[in-house]
């Protein structure tokens, strides 16, 4: 086994897994395996609104069932709540984070109002609190809820130009102004996903990033954040993401296609996976 080579399933305990997720766990799982590396299991449960136990039960059910094992332990993001707190006041001491009060409906006023660009996952936050004075943003602290956003501008002009590598798109230059200042701790849990899945990239020793397309931006950010807490770069490996008919991303609300479902109508998950090795991973595109 080449022990160097780490790579993780990552998913979000916050709805039944469906076909889209089979693949891209095969992927990972078949990345790691083909190169005699480890495959781990890491149930991202930060969103504790959003999180349920019996998603995380159904996830580790239709893992078993497809066929794909995962080495050690399953690691749980919620039992990382101190490595979390860490790295945010290590943010803020370089003064790089900022409190935003904005809320979803006055987002939607900037919004209309046409001042906010669009990005790869929606509309870029305007920057309106970015610049707040900071003795009257403490004040509003004590009566109005605030999420803590990453300064993207600032944190490039301490950093300067980076790069990282994906197997598939080749190397890239990271330009993470096209996500904005994205949220570092949102207003109603510790810590957003951007920080937790670096933080957890590197504490895991994952050497390759194997995760869908839809993610692809995000990994901007991500380069941006081990740059400005010492962590290592994997190398990434962005694969295609599975669509329906319409040529619409497959989504966790569509119960029709959910795992559980073909689980437990008694369809073969290790055929499905063998169809998925098969008919759906795209002509041309090699693991190896
Ligand atoms: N937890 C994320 C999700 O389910 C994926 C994290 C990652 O692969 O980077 O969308």
């Amino acid at each position: 086994m080449n022990r160097d080579i780490v790579v993780r399933f990552a998913p979000s305990p916050n709805g039944l897994l469906h076909l889209g997720h089979a693949y891209a766990a095969m992927v990972a799982h078949d990345f790691a395996r083909e190169r005699g590396g480890r495959f781990l299991l890491r149930i991202e449960d930060i969103d504790s609104a959003r999180s349920r136990p019996e998603f995380v039960e159904a996830i580790l059910a239709d893992l078993h069932w497809l066929g794909l094992t995962w080495d050690g332990d399953v690691i749980f993001q919620s039992d990382r709540w101190d490595s979390y707190a860490d790295a945010v006041g290590r943010l803020k001491a370089m003064d790089l984070l900022y409190r935003c009060f904005c809320t979803r409906a006055s987002m939607r006023q900037v919004q209309e109002a046409g001042t906010q660009s669009e990005g790869p996952d929606g509309p870029i936050y305007a920057g309106t609190c970015r610049h707040l004075d900071p003795a009257f943003a403490t004040e509003r602290a004590q009566t109005e809820p605030y999420s803590w956003r990453l300064d993207v501008a600032r944190a490039i002009s301490m950093t300067g130009a980076l790069e990282w590598l994906d197997e598939r798109h080749g190397e890239q230059v990271i330009h993470p102004e096209k996500l904005g200042d994205v949220v570092i701790v949102p207003k109603d849990t510790p810590i957003a996903y951007h920080l937790a899945v670096t933080l957890d990239d590197a504490r895991d020793g994952i050497t390759h990033v194997v995760r869908g397309d839809d993610l692809f931006a995000s990994t901007d950010i991500h380069r941006l954040l081990q740059a400005l807490l010492d962590l290592p770069t994997p190398v990434y490996f962005h694969h295609p993401l599975l669509r329906d008919e319409s040529g619409a991303k497959l989504a966790k609300s569509r119960d029709s296609a959910s795992l559980s479902v073909l689980r437990t109508a008694g369809r073969s998950g290790y055929e499905l996976v063998q169809q998925l090795r098969r008919d759906i991973f795209p002509v041309g595109i090699s693991l190896s």
